[in-house]
């Protein structure tokens, strides 16, 4: 295997290899931009090293080669004395990850080239301060020294003299901060800063392949689902310097906004800078536009390198650039993050402009940013006068509404997330320490940086609110406050909001309102010219799903309110009406007479009371319905739990009988509560068996439905009614209840002289039924699949206790890497769904499939029900959009 590329053999297909930022740095090379030279070891040595803890042995000799080949193509040689040629050394995964080591610079500086760098830029400041960089990133990245060490000593050196910013300190005093440097690293690492240019290019390397594995870099892959074993390429490439005087400098720049999509020009200057200190957000920025003052030139030939590059890549393109002397260098580019609102603006432009086309417009968004779309906003009406009040603003860095108590230290976010608080992490920047915090806050506030700062860059990544570089505010991490102007002070705990799509920071709680993409959702804003830009992007990307997608989506409702508004978000019917919702409340006091029952009279009376209610509700579910099919469960939980607390109980009855105060009906009570009382509520009495073993239940159930049916045909309408068994094992039980109730059925056809044409069907929640699947379907109009209950069976995890006790260990260990209740398990409980859907089918061609655990929402979920060849998902009213447009991206 060849484990070394010059950037002018690969291109941007080869990110698999190459990296994300090997294979644009090779595709623009190769399209004749301006990239400074160099090569990208690939993935698969870092996979060998990895897997062996050395290198691959042939990969020295290959280094060495395209070493010598970009010596030659430069004219000068690594770490040479009198004319050195430095190089940076950059990480570069297939998927960009911030907790990964970033950039080694100014590889091949030591005691001995230093005079030839500063001969050669003539400046020998510059040299002595590209040489202090080197052993501190060197030390930092590569020899694992405390960061803080660095800046500590070289804030004491800008103290001794005197002054503010490390421009003013000169050669002699960089010179000096080097020694220091260079002491720091000896005493801290055990081993001296390496002359050997060569040695330092080598460690480097290793230290890439070694952070793959860091914990930073595992936390985050956790987070956004990467797998473990891609390993990441090596970036060695010539160096070019922005920080050579007024005419070199560095920045970033996007060929449209990422917040919005607006076409234009956005990104940040920063005059006589290297590269990192804009990512840091360490010194202040000027917008883009400015350099087209600073130097037209380049200004011109960048806005025409990003012309070429959206047009190439058809899509945003964000870019690193260094202006060396006034010559222009393009250091990375890359299809850029972007928020949800730009996602769906941006595709729609492209599809506009024919760059695209409306099926790739569609693939271009997805179920989490249509999510993300949907979040409330701040009510403006709430700010000001007697409202919260507005202490500051910075950068809409990602979009949102955020309000939590102000913590100022990532630990601390942890810990009272951990313990239900809602936080915003408040920092004055942040840096891949942070990262856990970020994790846990609702939201994000920083006093500097820009657009592209940490912060910023991963909080879009996550979708998390931020905003940035609110410079007005005064954040003091020792002592855990914030300052605004004019004095107001937030210390830890105090609540705040902070808005990521205005940057506004208000002191309190200020309350949300519903977004514009709901409020288009729910029929409120039509989609017509007048409307918002992102409103008709969403329109026109939904109408798109909508066409191309095979799977239905329906709701998951069980009452009209949430069928009425399921049906406005275009549910095309209810794939799971959970009954026992509608036995809570005021009704629970008849089903304690039904469990009470000591006779037969006393149960049938108990049932009969209950049947008005439950057909109420059916009437009107129906009605809000009308027209769409209704999936009706039958009831499913442990009659306990429609009993009190068996402790409460005990605890009232025993002080009831110390005050001489005995309650006959608490007494019954308890007893009914200890006789019902299981070890394993979720395996015990409940579902199928519980119509099986309460006679009358179940019927009275169907009567209610069949009746309510009948109810809303003599009033014209036309429901479409399915009656579903909860929890079947085996083909036997659902023969019984089948057969009890098409009774009632026919009863009730007959005497109201209607033909219902209800369905009845089952849930297939439990590995037996998966497995015979075949036998059941000769029983069963439909199949819906209860993947919650699926997973709890297939796995023997119990749904309700994992994710507090062992899950975090699973998923810090990466047993998996999102939970099996979220995200469907597909090899395993897939695999049940999949079999169970060939045997249903075959048994009944015409069977209807669908799903209608939490999975139906679930994105990567809705992928795989498409798949498997489903008929629908059913999902909660909220998820809809989503699941509509992840059935559509499936089809796309
Ligand atoms: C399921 O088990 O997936 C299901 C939809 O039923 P419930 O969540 O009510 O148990
Ligand atoms: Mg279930």
């Amino acid at each position: 295997t060849k484990f070394v590329y010059d950037f002018t053999e690969g291109n941007k297909d080869l990110k698999d290899l190459l990296g994300g930022k090997g294979a644009n740095l090779a595709e623009m090379t190769n399209l004749g931009l301006p990239v400074p030279p160099g090569f990208t070891i690939t993935t698969e040595a870092c996979k060998v090293y990895l897997e062996s803890g050395a290198e691959p042995p042939a990969l020295r000799d290959e280094v060495s080669a395209h070493l010598d080949a970009l010596e030659r193509k430069m004219g000068k040689k690594l770490g040479q004395a009198d004319n050195p040629l430095l190089v940076s050394v950059r990480s570069g995964a297939k998927f960009s990850m911030p907790g990964m080591m970033d950039t080694v610079l100014n590889i091949g500086l030591s005691d001995a080239s230093v005079a030839g760098l500063a001969a050669q830029a003539g400046d020998e400041r510059f040299a002595w301060d590209s040489y202090r960089r080197l052993v501190q990133m060197f030390g930092k990245t590569v020899l694992g020294v405390d960061g803080d060490l660095f800046e500590e000593a070289l804030e004491e050196a800008k103290r001794a003299k005197g002054v503010a910013t490390d421009v003013d300190l000169d050669a002699d005093d960089l010179e000096k901060l080097v020694e220091r440097f260079k002491g720091i690293v000896a005493k801290e690492a055990g081993r001296e800063f390496p002359q050997d240019p060569r040695e330092q290019m080598d460690l480097a390397i290793r230290a890439v392949f070694d952070s793959w594995n860091g914990e930073r870099a595992r936390l985050y892959r956790r987070q956004e689902r990467i797998p473990h074993d891609l390993g990441t390429a090596v970036n060695v490439c010539s160096m070019v310097f922005g920080n050579l005087g007024p005419d070199s400098g560095t920045g970033v720049a996007f060929t449209r906004d990422p917040a919005s999509g607006q076409q234009g020009v956005y990104g940040d200057y920063l005059a006589n800078a290297q590269g990192e200190d804009v990512v840091a957000g360490i010194r202040n920025t000027v917008p883009l536009s400015e350099l087209e003052r600073i130097d037209k030139t380049s200004y011109d030939q960048l806005m025409e390198i990003m012309e070429t590059l959206e047009n190439h890549y058809r899509d945003l393109c964000d870019i690193e650039f260094t202006i060396e002397r006034g010559k222009l260098w393009m250091l990375q580019t890359r299809v850029g993050k972007r928020t949800a609102a730009a996602a769906f603006r941006i595709a729609t432009q492209l599809a506009d402009q024919g760059l695209i086309d409306d099926a790739e417009a569609l693939r271009r968004v997805n179920g989490a940013q249509l999510a993300q779309l949907m979040f409330p906003r701040f009510d403006e009406n709430m700010i000001g006068d007697g409202g919260a009040e507005r202490i500051g603003k910075g950068i809409a860095a990602s979009p949102g509404a955020a309000v939590g108590r102000a913590v100022f230290d990532s630990a601390t976010a942890v810990k009272r997330a951990q313990e239900g608080e809602k936080v915003i992490l408040v920092r004055r920047e942040t840096n891949p320490d942070d990262l856990d915090g970020m994790i846990a806050a609702e939201g994000i506030l920083t006093s500097r940086g820009g657009k592209t700062s940490h912060a910023a860059v991963v909080a879009r990544g996550m979708g998390k609110t931020c905003v940035c570089g609110a410079e007005e505010l005064e954040v003091d991490t020792k002592r855990r406050r914030l300052t605004a102007p004019g004095g107001v002070v937030i210390s830890e705990g105090d609540v705040i909001s902070i808005d990521g799509s205005t940057g506004k920071v208000y002191r309190g709680e200020v309350p949300v309102v519903p977004s514009p993409v709901v409020e288009y959702f729910e029929g409120r804003i039509r989609a017509d010219e007048d409307a918002d830009e992102l409103v008709r992007a969403v329109d026109r990307i939904m109408t798109h799903a909508d066409r191309i997608r095979r799977l239905a989506v329906r709701a998951n409702a069980d009452n009209a309110e949430d069928a009425a508004r399921a049906r406005r978000f275009g549910a095309q019917g209810i794939g799971l009406c959970r009954t026992e919702h509608m036995f809570l409340g005021e009704r629970r006091e008849l089903v304690e007479r039904l469990i009470l029952a000591e006779t037969d009279d006393e149960r049938e009376a108990a049932l009969d009371a209950l049947l008005p209610f439950q057909k109420g509700d059916f009437v009107e579910l129906f009605e809000a319905m009308d027209g769409l099919p209704v999936t009706v469960r039958l009831l499913d939980p442990p009659l306990h739990e429609f009993l009190p607390d068996l402790t409460e109980l005990s605890v009232r009855v025993a002080l009831a009988d110390a005050r001489g105060e005995r309650d006959e009906n608490d007494l019954r009570l308890l007893q009914a509560v200890r006789r019902l009382h299981e070890q394993n509520p979720m395996l015990g009495l409940r579902g199928v068996r519980l119509g099986l073993v309460v006679p009358g239940l179940f019927t009275m159930q169907v009567r209610a439905i069949a009746e309510a049916a009948a109810d809303r045909r003599a009033a014209g309408g036309d429901p479409r009614v399915e009656i579903m068994i909860p929890l079947v094992g085996t083909v036997q039980e659902l023969e019984c209840v089948r057969e009890e109730a098409e009774k009632v059925v026919a009863e009730i056809e007959r005497a109201r002289g209607v033909e219902l044409e209800l369905a009845i069907g089952t849930m297939i929640e439990l590995p037996r039924a998966a497995v015979t699947a075949g036998q059941i379907a000769e029983c069963a109009d439909f199949f819906s699949f209860g993947t919650n209950d699926l997973t709890q069976t297939t796995w023997g995890f119990s749904r309700d206790d994992v994710e507090a006790s062992f899950f975090t260990t699973y998923l810090e260990k990466g047993i998996f890497g999102v939970s099996p209740f979220e995200t469907i398990d597909k090899e395993g409980v897939g695999a049940l769904v999949r079999t169970a859907a060939e045997a249903g089918r075959a048994t009944r061609p015409d069977i209807k499939l669908g799903v209608c655990g939490e999975h139906g929402g679930d994105p990567e979920s809705v992928h795989f029900f498409h798949e498997v060849g489903l008929d629908y998902v059913s999902c909660s009213p909220f998820r809809i959009p989503v699941a509509r447009l992840e059935a559509g991206r499936a089809a796309a």
